[in-house]
């Protein structure tokens, strides 16, 4: 009994940057506490393999200090123990003895600066990201030292070491131990991301499975094609990032619930984005034809696939689950729901779940859907490119369309009411 997740604030992010330190173990969960509403205990089971920030999570939650450490990720900026403004100090970590017994409090700003980000500096004085998991693990060195009784003099020397073993995992750039500056705005990332793949590393039981490596091969490709693109995915993975960590999280207690997730819907959705980006880049040929026989496999008739379809639509027009769910996956229909309304995850997650299993019935045009849905993509929510790169992106764009024309003018249609001032251009490229 050691590590709390205050479930005031944002408890899911907390958790959210607490799997990034496992490596995305799929052994992180956590409990309810029957006598206490006010936290949920963390678990961990530590997967062999799992990283050595991982170790570090290992030791926290199994061991037993005498002192509860408890973290509260904050989005308003303010501890309201400390009365300290968390956007100046990104996080901190103090001994509580309010109560009357002693509680080991980490507490930090899951609002990255109100959105603005947060920066520390490397060796040569260059601004760099410090982004959440990073903060919470720089936080849970100090904790460490503060349950043992072993804080150093400078013990922000040990925390940013630390940290930097984070940092490299996460391919971000290095902090300079000797420099404890930094302060709210954008750092260079070194090309790293901290924002995983919860669902599909907790199903597939590693952040680096054949299927996270696949997905985030997809993520590169299509990003790398346009800035549109690479905007869209920025918009995905925020929406994502509210939802994803604590179905992740349930996971992690349940391998048939994983089995079933992976089933529904990882695998069908990773053979859907395959058989799209294959269409989009490639066009039509044997691949796209291997990729829609794959997307046939893993949407297999035993599971009943107008059923699947029927209770995914029913979820996206937030209709009730059928009653003889198992329980686990009823608990699952918040979180989806949840997602249904965000238009950015919603169409990028729940609307190809249903045209995959609607489509994999037989009824249905795969090719057709897929255009369809591409078509479909919110890009009108984002702003026109600039004038000096409209005419690039446009044709980009116009070009992933070429398997299936009459869709492009689907989207164009759109693109026209959100940017009007870029009439021409979108007729120029086939939009119109
Ligand atoms: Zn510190």
């Amino acid at each position: 009994m050691t590590v709390f997740i205050d479930t005031s604030g944002t408890p899911d992010i907390a958790f959210g940057d607490l799997f990034t330190a496992t490596g995305s173990d799929s052994g992180l969960g956590e409990v309810n506490v029957p006598t206490d509403s006010t936290v949920f205990q963390v678990t961990y089971i530590e997967t062999a393999g799992a990283p050595a920030t991982a170790d570090r999570i290992n030791q926290l939650v199994n061991t037993d200090f005498g002192v509860p450490i408890v973290i509260s990720a904050l989005n308003d900026g303010t501890d309201p123990i400390t009365g300290i403004d968390l956007t100046t100090v990104a996080g901190e970590t103090y001994v509580d003895s309010s109560s009357g017994t002693s509680i080991v409090r980490v507490v930090y700003d899951s609002s990255q600066c109100l959105g603005s980000g947060f920066f520390a500096f490397d060796v040569n004085g260059k601004q760099i990201s410090f982004p959440g998991p990073v903060i919470l693990y720089h936080e849970l060195s100090h904790a460490l030292r503060a349950a043992t009784g072993t804080t150093q003099t400078n013990d922000e020397i040990p925390a940013e070491t630390d940290e930097n073993v984070l940092r490299s995992q996460e391919g971000l750039c290095l902090r300079d131990v000797n420099n404890h500056g930094g302060g709210c705005g954008a750092g260079d990332t070194c090309g790293g991301t901290v924002n995983g793949c919860f669902i599909v590393s907790a199903t597939t039981g590693s952040a680096e499975s054949e299927e996270v490596q696949r997905l985030r091969a997809l993520r590169e490709m299509v990003a790398g094609a346009t800035r549109l693109g690479a905007t869209l995915i920025d918009r995905i993975y925020d929406e994502y990032y509210q939802f994803s960590p604590a179905i992740a999280g349930r996971l992690g207690q349940d391998a048939l619930a994983r089995q079933a997730v992976l089933l529904v819907a990882v695998r069908p959705l990773l053979a859907w984005y395959t058989l799209a980006g294959i269409l989009a880049f490639d066009g039509e040929g044997y691949g796209a034809t291997q990729a829609m026989r794959d997307l046939e496999r893993v949407c297999p008739r035993y599971l009943g696939r107008t059923s699947v379809a029927g209770v995914l639509a029913g979820l996206r027009a937030g209709q009730p689950l059928p009653p003889r769910m198992p329980p686990l996956l009823q608990s699952f229909a918040e979180d989806v729901r949840k997602a249904a309304t965000l238009p950015h995850a919603g169409w990028a997650i729940l609307d190809p779940l249903a045209r995959a299993w609607g489509a994999a019935g037989g009824r249905r045009d795969i090719r057709a859907e897929v255009a369809q849905w591409l078509a479909d993509a919110p890009l009108d929510k984002l702003a026109a490119p600039a004038d000096a790169m409209l005419d690039g992106e446009l044709s980009a764009l116009a070009g992933l369309f070429d398997f299936h024309p009459e869709s492009r003018r689907v989207l164009g249609a759109r693109l026209t009411r959100a940017w009007p001032q870029a009439i021409s251009a979108l007729a120029r490229h086939g939009f119109i």
